[in-house]
């Protein structure tokens, strides 16, 4: 068995190690990009795919609550997504009493599905490129700001043009400002929360498995989408209707295969995949690392807190996990970048393309010095770059410092020579409206413990002519101690407590702005954030600008030099496709020793079940279902086993999340949710050897729904194929 699965492994490699890289726009596949994924085993046509005269498979995914992917799955507004993307939410709704979080939550009937404010989803009505219409304005003897500024002017006009009611324009940047297009998009703002597993199942694994495989996760939950009667989008009103979407999947249960072609279509967040190796060298072994480490001093105390009480716990759920997905992913990059030589790597292509260029009198006339004045560039931005990311990850994540920065607005509306009411009434509703939800999940002593910690690591660390001044007047008053100056702070801003807030804004009237003013943590607040955008981001942003116009110079070189290359543009939340095919991997670099199987069964849930380990308690009621094998028709046909997850090729990163992974037929075999650990860094340096994204097979998810939920009546809207 064994010999048979490498010898496999082997002949797959071999055959498919050519295209797995690319985010692909999808009004381009015509030509080169669907030849090679019909070559790969897609039965699909370009127009199947993404048209604008007929219906094609990019009206039934939409951009999720604008940073995930989700896709319909019923003609009456289903839609389906990731546990993680749908996470807020289930948070928002969960108390002790009703513990969704715990518990998960199955809306039985339409009346029973719970409203998300702020929740949208985005569909792409059409794309155009509008190169030549943003462009139209910058002449060669610009400089820098002046080019920037006319295609802002430009991309504003253009968005305002094509702007028609409800159908909204977006011209997005691509290949770092050398290409531009214009997506007309439709939002639905009346999204409900219909089915959440419980986070045991639907979170199974917690951040020990994050970005791991094998996984063994059912990442997935439903929203349903509302419209009005016309079919439009609408406000939340209980008159609202189900969305009737233009597409919905229809879902193949049949199981999947080694090898098979899958693609994956959706909203990828952010990729740098045409940096220079100073580029990536900064972000290995400058960015990541400072980040980490103050961050994991934030997630300890976090944990920390939430284990000491269930309020905190369920206060703290959804920023815990979004602060650990972003840290976690950050260390598998570095090493990964570490791993493959990610650097050597790009300097060997620099090398190239500067014998290229060096060759021909044209292009050293025109990119000549682009790679000297890159790595000088770099130099120079280190200091800052470490500065603002001290700032950043340290003091001014603290949730009283940010939640202070809220008042500023008001405060500044108060002391203005010629006072404007209307702005004051309208910056003094907006932070009254926040106070309830703010303080519902806000807790002082975690928040004060993470200010100790983060503040006493930039005093430790961070290089003193940055520091913002507090530091040496900790120095000098408090000698360094940081647990004694945010004890008095804590205890005398009134912005840690909600009821002293409700007092201070009660009767708020523009004169008493001072009392806001004069809190001392609006103090702190106001000193650090002028030290960061007064003393560290202007110097930052004046060496970011060059290099970001390196960037964009480099990009256009490398698209001439190497000819024998297909340029897929850099993920930046736009719609794309992405294909490969399902493919174990055994990368000796960083496993030596053995491979990775390509799929997992409730048996590894069974084998990691342990209740000694927080993020590996399996549901009892999951363990019943196994040890009786009781999977009815969700088995897999071929070992009668229950597949949990997959994975395959297809170059994806944080923003696929949620989005539909479909079969050679464009048929929904399972959802995206996230990449091995030894290939995080395809963000910033793709290997097909080691790079795979995780998807949750389908019949995971409806086993969940049907079987283990007992909301099988969500199946009778699916369209499944058996
Ligand atoms: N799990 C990832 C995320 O949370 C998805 C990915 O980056 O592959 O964004």
């Amino acid at each position: 068995m064994k010999k048979i699965f490498f010898a496999l492994l082997i002949l797959i490699s071999s055959v498919q190690l050519r295209a797995d890289e690319g985010m692909w726009l999808p009004m381009l596949l015509e030509g080169m990009t669907i030849t090679d994924m019909q070559a790969r085993g897609c039965k699909l046509s370009a127009e199947d795919i993404y048209s604008i005269n007929t219906t094609s498979m990019k009206d039934g995914i939409c951009q999720f609550g604008g940073g995930c992917t989700a896709e319909m799955i019923s003609d009456k507004g289903l839609l389906l997504t990731n546990h993680h993307c749908g996470f807020g939410y289930i948070q928002m709704h969960s108390s002790v009493e009703h513990d969704y979080l715990t518990n998960g939550f199955w809306a039985m009937n339409a009346s029973e599905e719970l409203p998300c404010p702020g929740l949208t989803a985005m569909f792409i009505v059409s794309m155009e490129d509008v190169t030549n219409l943003v462009l139209s304005e910058v002449k060669g003897n610009m400089t820098e700001a002046e080019r920037n500024a006319s295609i802002q002017k430009r991309m504003g006009e253009l968005e305002k043009e094509r702007t028609k009611g409800d159908v909204v324009a977006m011209v997005r940047s691509f290949y770092y400002g050398n290409a531009f297009y214009l997506f007309m998009t439709e939002t639905y703002n009346d999204v409900r929360m219909v089915g959440a597993p419980p986070m045991a199942m639907g979170n199974f694994g917690g951040d020990t498995d994050n970005w791991v495989w094998p996984r063994h996760t059912a990442d997935f939950s439903m929203f349903r989408i509302y419209a009005d009667k016309n079919n439009r989008p609408a406000a939340y009103s209980k008159d609202n209707v189900p969305y009737k979407p233009k597409k919905a999947f229809t879902i193949n249960a049949s199981g999947v295969k080694i090898g098979d072609f899958t693609m994956v279509y959706g909203f990828p967040g952010r990729t740098t995949e045409y940096l220079s190796s100073w580029g990536v060298d900064l972000i290995a072994n400058v960015s990541d690392p400072v980040k980490v480490k103050l961050r994991t001093l934030r997630l300890n105390i976090m944990r920390e807190e939430m284990m000491k009480s269930d309020v905190v716990r369920i206060q703290y759920a959804a920023k815990r996990n979004g602060a650990a997905n972003a840290w976690k992913k950050w260390q598998g990059e570095m090493e990964g970048l570490q791993e493959t030589n990610a650097v050597g790597k790009k300097q060997k292509r620099e090398a190239e393309f500067s014998t290229r260029v060096a060759a021909d009198a044209t292009l050293t006339a025109k990119y000549g010095s682009v790679l000297g004045e890159m790595k000088q560039r770099h130099e120079e931005i280190k200091p800052w770059q470490l500065a603002v990311d001290y700032m950043n990850e340290g003091i001014l994540s603290v949730e009283l410092i940010r939640y202070v920065n809220g008042y500023k607005k008001l405060v500044e509306a108060c002391k203005a020579e010629k006072r404007d009411q209307a702005e004051i009434d309208k910056q003094l509703k907006n932070v009254n409206e926040g106070v309830d939800g703010y303080f519902k999940d806000y807790n002082m002593a975690l928040d004060q413990r993470i200010a100790v910690a983060v503040s006493t690591e930039m005093d430790a660390n961070m290089e003193a002519s940055k520091k913002p001044a507090v530091f040496e007047e900790v120095k000098t008053k408090n000698k360094g101690n940081w647990k004694k100056y945010y004890s008095k702070l804590y205890s005398s801003t009134a912005f840690a407590s909600k009821d002293k807030v409700k007092a201070l804004l009660t009767g708020f009237t523009a004169d008493k702005w001072q009392s806001i003013a004069n809190d001392p943590a609006y103090i702190l607040m106001d000193q650090l954030y002028a030290h960061f955008s007064k003393q560290l981001v202007p110097e930052f942003q004046k060496i970011n600008g060059e290099i970001n116009r390196l960037n964009r110079i480099y990009m256009e070189a490398q698209m001439k030099v190497f000819t024998d290359f297909r340029f897929y543009p850099d993920a930046n939340s736009t719609l794309r496709v992405t294909y490969g095919n399902i493919l174990p991997y055994n990368d000796p670099a960083a496993i030596d020793g053995y491979a990775y199987n390509w799929y997992t069964t409730l048996n590894g849930v069974a084998a990691k079940n342990n209740p000694q380990i927080p993020d590996y308690i399996a549901p009892k009621r999951l363990m019943d279902f196994w040890r009786a094998k009781d999977y009815g028709r969700y088995a897999d046909k071929n070992d009668g086993e229950l597949h949990t997850c997959f994975i395959a090729t297809n170059h994806t990163t944080g923003g696929n999340s949620g989005s539909p992974v479909f079969n050679a037929y464009g048929e929904l075999i399972g959802t995206n949710f996230d990449r091995v650990w030894e290939g995080t860094m395809s963000d910033v340096s793709y290997d097909v050897n080691r790079c795979r994204n995780i998807t949750l097979d389908v019949r995971y998810t409806l086993f969940v729904i049907d079987k283990y939920a007992g909301a099988g009546y969500l199946l009778d809207e699916m369209k499944i194929k058996w």
